[in-house]
């Protein structure tokens, strides 16, 4: 694939699908800034990443509900690839529960990571994002952001929330000719999944088309795609990952 973006920055990079995007970014020829919660894991990935590929990959310290750490993380990173012109928003957590339980700090928590945290890169990202472009942005939505789940009330109204941002993202970067797009994916095995009730695991596993579980990797072809010159006139779509799910 080819690319006329170079320099990358994917939140919450350290494991899971971010770490997956951020490999085959790597691989495809990016620099990329990793930005976790977690700062050993992040450099771990990062520098296991860089020697895989061969790519400069840096891992860097972000919480994404602190608006301090998301602004110093945007410029650490934009110093040590030399700017930055690729913005991969896939920080996220889950606390589920049914609705009437949720704790004023479940919903505040997810909403805080998943949907404000999303913003808040966002508009850090936007000084280099509006004068180094043609850019390219992608954020992590979830397949239930069109379905709706039992217990996910926190996490699918942040979902649908970077539904929302990725359309009028695209809209106001559109005249730097920077690309806005989202993934919704399915179920996909990573740590976050791993913690689930085997049972419900089981069923989520093999629930769509392909019967089979969605691996990071698969997610990762996705991001590079829109990601690549082969997407240049694709902006404010959202793109379905899911072996064909819910249909
Ligand atoms: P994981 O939990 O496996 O990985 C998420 C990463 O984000 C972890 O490294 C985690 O760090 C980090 N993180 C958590 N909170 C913060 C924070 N405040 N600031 C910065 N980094 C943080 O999740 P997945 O890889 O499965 O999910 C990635 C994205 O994809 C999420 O947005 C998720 O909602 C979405 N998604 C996942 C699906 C799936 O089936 N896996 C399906 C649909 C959407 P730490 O390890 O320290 O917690």
């Amino acid at each position: 694939m080819n690319y006329s973006v170079s320099r990358a920055v994917v939140t919450g990079g350290a494991r899971g699908l971010g770490a997956a995007v951020a490999e085959r970014l790597a691989r495809d020829g990016l620099s990329v800034a990793l930005l976790d919660v977690n700062e050993e894991a992040a450099r771990e990935t990062a520098a296991s990443i860089a020697q895989s590929t061969g790519s400069t990959v840096v891992g860097l310290r972000c919480d994404v509900t602190d608006r301090a750490q998301v602004t110093e993380a945007l410029s650490h990173a934009a110093d040590a690839l030399g700017g930055l012109d690729t913005l991969i928003g896939n920080a996220g957590i889950t606390r589920d529960r049914m609705f009437h339980k949720l704790s004023d700090d479940d919903w505040d928590q997810v909403l805080a990571v998943n949907l404000t945290g999303v913003f808040d890169c966002l508009r850090a990202a936007a000084p280099w994002l509006r004068t180094e472009g043609p850019g390219r942005v992608v954020l992590i939505s979830s397949i239930v952001a069109k379905t709706g789940n039992l217990g996910q009330m926190n996490y699918i109204a942040a979902k649908a929330g970077v539904v929302g941002l990725v359309r009028s993202a695209a809209v106001e970067l559109a005249r730097f000719g920077t690309t806005v797009n989202g993934i919704r994916p399915g179920f996909i095995e990573t740590p976050m999944t791993a913690a689930m009730p085997q049972e419900a695991r089981d069923r989520l596993m093999t629930d769509n088309l392909l019967g089979r579980a969605g691996q990071p990797e698969d997610i990762a072809g996705g991001v590079a795609f829109l990601c690549s010159d082969d997407a240049a006139f694709v902006t404010g779509q959202l793109l379905d990952i899911n072996g064909g799910a819910a249909l």
